[in-house]
């Protein structure tokens, strides 16, 4: 499963650019709840880059279609039973609010990138968060919202929208919101309506899209999709799951987290099926945008610093413990943590460890919003220790940076963790990681063992056991390294020097379109 690219491959043919679909629900920085949207802002330019032809698919919610320039009039999408589109394929012409759905295409104001929008008034502008509503609770319209994306990104992947005159290559759909499209396609191709070969990414398994059986009708999903075999799910419609069954080739962000998804502690329930699909399964990890996360040239962190010029990360450890109000102790060992406060992130035993940080000196700034009960335990941690641990509950662009930059370390303690970017981040910024060993994060980060820094590999700390006593005792190792000052500066580093950039992991997706597109052409048209 893992990839290996052994020559650099282009993206350009006689046949012209790689025209690739990709299909997603969040970019940076128009619309982020976590990672994807960071992939979705770096890996698009990375691929043009080696020269294909990259165009965005997102529905057009408010904070997108205000990041976008349009560039032309909306196409509307056909329905089935239209434009010579089998009868019962696809949602109907409109939406449950009696809208018909079209594209448009346009650019992202700030980078260029082409994008097209599928709008549907009524579908998307509901709040600012695409999945939740503002209790948390998923949106009652996920499954059209969702589907509809699906549908838009099988039609103008296959060339079958009208006036849209582009169609694609390769379809790239990422997590469960794009996994529909993956369904229609395979009964497009059935029906020798569509060429595209088709590649899904999974950013994070334990979000699925699963819908009652309901939502078929609605969304024109036809019979010879729902069995066992297809995107059927203990009964239910599981978005996921048809991308894990139709798409020619799956990639997940780390090579670990691949190997993970097909055991049954991390599988989710859908372990089986991707044990099944082993051979087209590959992990590649992502990449840190260095116009977006470099030390030496990030407008929120002034002034910047460098491996060699460290004065930067000294008064950046000044401002971060003056924002968040922390005392102004320069040799406290100061962690941080910048995360989704969820089970998955494993930030109740960060609220465990604590009183223990804090009793051997340390200090703790945390970032993040979720969970009530994780929140409430860091903000008992708070009250407990004035001045010494600081929480800040919300989402903020700069204030992550400032933690990122002025913090010793960074914890990511995760139960699951498909790659992690943060402790990608920590790396760049001297930032040591303290991980626990799963997915990317045991793919990126080096114990600072004693035979590690013996040979120079350490760049962080690591732990398995996931408890406050796994957690605890790496946590030891960091305070016992930081009263090493020589040795501390010599991980900081090597951790600094390490590069896991977007351009390694085009090429390495380039490569799995290129497979897909071969098996594609030695296996024909499958069977629904
Ligand atoms: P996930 O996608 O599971 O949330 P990742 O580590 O892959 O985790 O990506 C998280 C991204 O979201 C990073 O860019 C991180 O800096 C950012 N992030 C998470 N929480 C916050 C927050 N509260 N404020 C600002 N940025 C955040």
């Amino acid at each position: 499963m893992r990839l290996t690219t052994p020559t650099a491959p282009t993206a350009a043919t006689a046949a012209g650019p790689l025209r690739v679909l990709y299909v997603c629900a969040e970019v940076f920085p128009w619309l982020k709840t976590g990672g994807l949207a960071d992939v979705s802002a770096a890996l698009p330019p990375a691929l043009s880059a080696l020269g294909a032809d990259v165009r965005l698919l997102m529905p057009a919610f408010s904070a997108i279609a205000a990041g976008v320039e349009p560039q032309g009039p909306i196409i509307h999408l056909p329905a089935g039973g239209t434009h010579g589109l089998p009868h019962g394929l696809g949602p109907q012409a409109h939406t449950a609010s009696g809208t018909a759905p079209g594209l448009q295409a346009g650019r992202l104001k700030d980078t260029g990138q082409p994008v097209w929008l599928l709008h549907a008034p009524g579908l998307y502008q509901q709040g600012l968060n695409p999945y939740q509503d503002d209790h948390g609770h998923p949106w009652a319209n996920s499954a059209e919202r969702f589907g509809w994306l699906g549908w838009a990104a099988a039609l103008l992947g296959s060339g079958l929208v009208p006036g849209a005159g582009w169609s694609a290559d390769v379809v790239h759909g990422h997590d469960w919101h794009t996994g529909l499209a993956f369904g229609y396609l395979h009964a497009l191709r059935h029906k020798g309506l569509s060429q595209a070969t088709t590649v899904f990414t999974i950013h994070n398994l334990a979000y699925q899209g699963v819908f009652g059986a309901g939502v078929r009708a609605g969304l024109g999903l036809p019979d010879s999709l729902f069995h066992m075999q297809g995107l059927e799910y203990h009964g239910n419609v599981s978005f996921m799951k048809a991308g894990l069954v139709y798409a020619d080739h799956i990639t997940t962000v780390s090579p670990t987290y691949a190997h993970e998804i097909t055991t049954p502690e991390q599988g989710f329930g859908l372990d089986g099926v991707l044990r099944q699909r082993r051979g087209r399964l590959h992990g590649i990890l992502n990449g840190v945008d260095s116009s977006v996360w470099n030390p030496a040239a990030d407008p929120l962190v002034q002034p910047g610093f460098d491996a060699e010029h460290l004065e930067g990360k000294a008064l950046a450890k000044t401002a971060l413990q003056d924002r968040m109000g922390l005392a102004p102790r320069p040799d406290a060992l100061l962690c941080t943590v910048v995360s989704r406060l969820t089970g998955q992130k494993g930030l109740h035993l960060v609220a465990q460890v604590a009183d223990e940080l804090v009793a051997r000196g340390g200090q703790l700034a945390v970032l993040g919003a979720g969970e009530p009960g994780i929140e409430q335990a860091l903000r008992d941690a708070q009250h407990r220790h004035p001045g010494q641990v600081a929480l800040h509950v919300g989402y903020d662009e700069p204030l992550a940076h400032t933690l990122v930059a002025g913090a010793d370390v960074i914890l990511v303690p995760s139960h699951f963790e498909p790659c992690g970017l943060t402790q990608l981040y920590g790396l760049r910024y001297g930032t040591l990681p303290l991980v626990r060993a799963v997915g990317g994060l045991a793919d990126t980060v080096t114990d600072s063992s004693l035979e590690n820094l013996d040979d120079g590999s350490a760049s962080g700390f690591v732990f398995t056991s996931f408890d406050a006593k796994g957690l605890h005792t790496a946590l030891r190792r960091a305070f016992a390294l930081y009263r090493r000052p020589a040795d501390w500066r010599t991980v900081q580093r090597h951790a600094m020097g390490l590069r896991f950039d977007w351009d390694r992991a085009a090429q390495a997706y380039l490569h799995v379109y290129r497979m897909a597109q071969t098996d594609r052409q030695h296996s024909g048209t499958p069977h629904a």
